[in-house]
């Protein structure tokens, strides 16, 4: 036998070996603001849009052990699926290139196959994503095994990652998220499109208890707010999740459905209005589906007196607005 060749070295600055470079923990920055300040309560961005500028925010911590697991499994193609906007899409296809892995993307709605890409797609695709578009009734089936079978004999065998990229593996990536915010903030919050993130960020949070500890411990909250209409079905799928990857619920998360602003995507002129003021306070401007929704539930809550005074919430910043990077 040969002997191993001995270890490279580990990159300065960063624990573990991470081909992706990531830049973590994200740094946690507060902000002043008066209308919270008013209230009693303090506001500080965990800026995880600052740990990769190809694969932001939760998209990062989501895909980690994904990618690591394919690569144990040998895999070559990572495949899975989303909607003509999904980061999901995007970050995978990034992770691609980076990586040296095929990607293949099944985008929702037929109708989209004969239109130019919007820039997302495009992104996608100059980041080598092989795009199929499928009508909608197809991509309902995506998940059932008759419909991966017919795609692993298109495609070639394939890592496949849920839509949303919300798997065990995101979760338990995400917990992360919770660890570094352990002992910094009462009250977490996150925007939630498939609830992978919240699911881990409750975790890690409570993730410095010992065993038998759960509601009620004074540890922090986590706080959903989904981006799309009808979350109603979200509370089950992040348990789902916390089940799956942890065993069982774990920390103290809710959700609060009230800031959807008509839906995925969608906006109203309150939400604008808001997102516009928040810039102009604090130099960030919100990145519009997702986190803009999140600090405008913060704002509510606070404003309705939710946080007892002296709260300290830790908003995450999941993305970025795209028109700031261009
Ligand atoms: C994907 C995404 C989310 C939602 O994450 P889930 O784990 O799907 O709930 C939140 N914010 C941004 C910017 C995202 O891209």
């Amino acid at each position: 036998m040969t002997p191993p060749p001995p270890a490279a070295p580990e990159p300065a600055g960063s624990g573990a070996a991470d081909p992706l470079d990531a830049r973590l923990p994200s740094p946690l920055v507060e902000v002043a603001d008066e209308r919270l300040a008013a209230r009693g309560v303090r506001l500080a961005l965990k800026r995880d849009d600052l740990i990769h500028p190809d694969l932001p925010g939760n998209k990062y911590r989501k895909l980690r052990l994904n990618l690591a697991a394919a690569a144990e499994a040998g895999h070559t193609t990572l495949l899975t699926f989303g909607g003509a906007y999904s980061n999901h899409l995007r970050a995978t296809a990034a992770a691609g290139r980076l990586l040296g892995l095929r990607t293949v993307g099944l985008v929702r709605g037929d109708e989209l196959a004969d239109r130019p890409l919007n820039p997302s797609l495009a992104r996608a695709a100059a980041d080598g994503m092989r795009l199929e578009f499928v009508d909608r009734a197809t991509y309902r089936r995506k998940a059932e095994p008759e419909t991966l079978a017919a795609l692993t004999d298109r495609f070639g065998p394939a890592y496949v990652l849920p839509e949303g990229g919300s798997n065990a593996l995101a979760a338990v990536g995400a917990a992360e998220l919770g660890r570094e915010l352990d002992g910094e903030a009462d009250v977490v919050a996150v925007a939630v499109g498939t609830g992978g993130t919240l699911a881990g960020l409750a975790a890690g949070l409570a993730a410095g208890l010992g065993s038998g500890s759960g509601s009620g411990s004074g540890r922090a909250e986590a706080i959903g707010f989904p981006v799309l209409r009808g979350g109603g079905f979200l509370a089950a799928e992040v348990l789902r999740l916390q089940e799956e990857a942890f065993g069982g619920r774990r920390g103290r998360w809710r959700l609060d459905d009230r800031f959807h602003h008509g839906g995925y995507a969608r906006t109203t002129p309150e939400l604008d209005a808001f997102a516009a003021d928040f810039a102009a306070r604090h130099g960030l401007r919100p990145e519009p589906v997702y986190v803009a929704k999140m600090l405008h539930g913060v704002h509510t809550l606070a404003e309705e007196g939710a946080f007892p005074p002296g709260t300290r919430v830790a908003a995450v910043i999941t993305g970025t607005d795209p028109g700031e990077t261009g």
